[in-house]
């Protein structure tokens, strides 16, 4: 027999009409429109793919500089930053590429982020003393483990911030104190993701070849559609369903719902405000359509619990 679990959020645009083709709707991210959720203008998708093929990113860092720059002002803060370190150390040393720049600046910058976990670490290490023995003891184990790769400048494998995570809830996860447990995972979440800190992009980044580095410095940007009703939970495929969203902003959300990415970005509704009034400015030139934007709204309102309630009064002016 068939799961009968239709959310109620999927009936009511069950009968709407597509209001934009796959292709009107990427056309639209021509015209700078800024991220549902983080507010930062999105680059078009195929001129990154052009950017994918243009070999002087691989070559001296003069070079690769010359191609990004026209870039640099939708670049992500931290991504900015780094770029901004590129442009000065290529004026030194313009014939080294993207890879041996990053080499050159290695060291400092792993000893500031070792810096910055260790303490961390420090701080989870503390329930040792409050965790039931058991727990305890598998704590004591990660922590010894973790410490060996940090501190080794040379490690088998590099620490990653995600397993590190996913091991700690797993030694969590038969806690009886829920807020015991929380308290361990947010101060776990806060050690440094390239995203956030110069210093772990360019730990992170440093091994890579100098092209990959350079397209990462773009990458965020890049406009995506975001399935606001997740895949998983039978989000349908089509513009009654999608939003343009930065492919950071897309790739972070995974498939929680619209009400936990909120929760993560308490600027989302002040920015998808932004974001509608840029389509409603486009629907006047006839860019966008008006159903599309009336959809938008309407299913951020539903999915988000009225977290997320915008003004469309300017699309019937
Ligand atoms: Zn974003």
């Amino acid at each position: 027999m068939k799961k009968k679990f239709i959310k109620a959020e999927n009936i009511s645009f069950k009968c709407k009409e597509i209001p934009l083709t796959r292709r009107e709707l990427k056309n639209i991210l021509n015209y700078r429109i800024p991220c549902l959720c983080c507010g930062m203008e999105m680059l078009h998708p195929d001129i990154y793919t052009r950017l994918l093929e243009d070999k002087r990113l691989c070559s001296r860092s003069s070079e690769a500089v010359k191609v990004l720059e026209p870039f640099e002002n939708i670049m992500h803060p931290v991504e900015r930053q780094v770029f901004n370190m590129f442009k000065s150390l290529s004026e030194k040393y313009p014939d080294k590429n993207f890879q041996e720049l990053l080499l050159m600046k290695k060291d400092i910058h792993e000893l500031a982020l070792v810096k910055i976990q260790s303490s961390i670490f420090n701080k989870i290490s503390f329930y040792r003393r409050i965790l039931p023995k058991k727990s305890a003891r598998a704590l004591r184990k990660l922590i010894i483990r973790t410490n060996d790769i940090i501190f080794d400048p040379e490690p088998h494998k590099p620490f990653s911030r995600r397993i590190f995570i996913h091991k700690l809830k797993n030694i969590l996860k038969n806690l009886e104190n829920p807020k015991m447990k929380e308290d361990i995972i947010t101060i776990a979440r806060r050690l440094p993701r390239s995203s956030d800190e110069v210093c772990a992009f360019v730990v992170k980044n440093a091994r890579k070849h100098p092209e990959v580095i350079a397209l990462n410095l773009v990458h965020p940007s890049v406009g995506t559609f975001e399935h606001l009703q997740p895949k998983c939970m039978r989000g349908m495929n089509n513009s009654l369903n999608f939003a343009l969203e930065c492919s950071y902003c897309n790739n972070s959300r995974h498939h929680y719902p619209l009400a936990v990415q909120i929760e993560e970005n308490p600027y989302m509704p002040e920015n998808a405000q932004n974001q509608i009034n840029k389509l409603i400015s486009l629907c006047k030139k006839n860019l966008c359509k008006k159903e599309y934007v009336k959809n938008l709204t309407a299913t951020l309102k539903e999915l988000s619990y009225d977290m997320i309630d915008l003004d469309i009064s300017a699309l019937e002016d």
